[in-house]
C-alpha cells in the first residue's frame, strides 16, 4: 500500500482548493518482459470516493482517474482524509 496525494482544484462545495492523502493498493504482477509491455501505454483507470470538504465539512463525490500498467495494477484506493501543508506527496 502506498500514499499517494490528489489535489482537487475546485471543490463542488466551497469552490476552494482541496490537498487529500489516498492509500493506494497496487498489485505488482511478476511476468517476463516481452516487446508488447514495453510499448505498452498506461491505463487510466476511474475510482468514485467521497471526500469531506473541510471548509463545510460536507461530503462530496468526486472521480480520481489514475494511470497504471498490466504490471502495476491499482487494486483500491481509498481517502485517507486532507493532506497537511507539510504533507509532499
Ligand atoms: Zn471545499
Amino acid at each position: 500500500m502506498s500514499t499517494e496525494y490528489l489535489e482537487i482544484r475546485n471543490c463542488p462545495k466551497c469552490s476552494d482548493g482541496h490537498r487529500y492523502k489516498l492509500n493506494v493498493t497496487r498489485s505488482c504482477v511478476m511476468k517476463m518482459l516481452t516487446m508488447s509491455d514495453i510499448n505498452e501505454m498506461p491505463r487510466q483507470v476511474r475510482f468514485t470516493r467521497f471526500f469531506t470538504c473541510p471548509t463545510r465539512n460536507e461530503e462530496f463525490q468526486a472521480n480520481i482517474i489514475m494511470t497504471d500498467t498490466s504490471g502495476n495494477r491499482i487494486k483500491n484506493v481509498t481517502v485517507e482524509g486532507i493532506a497537511n501543508d507539510n504533507e509532499r506527496g
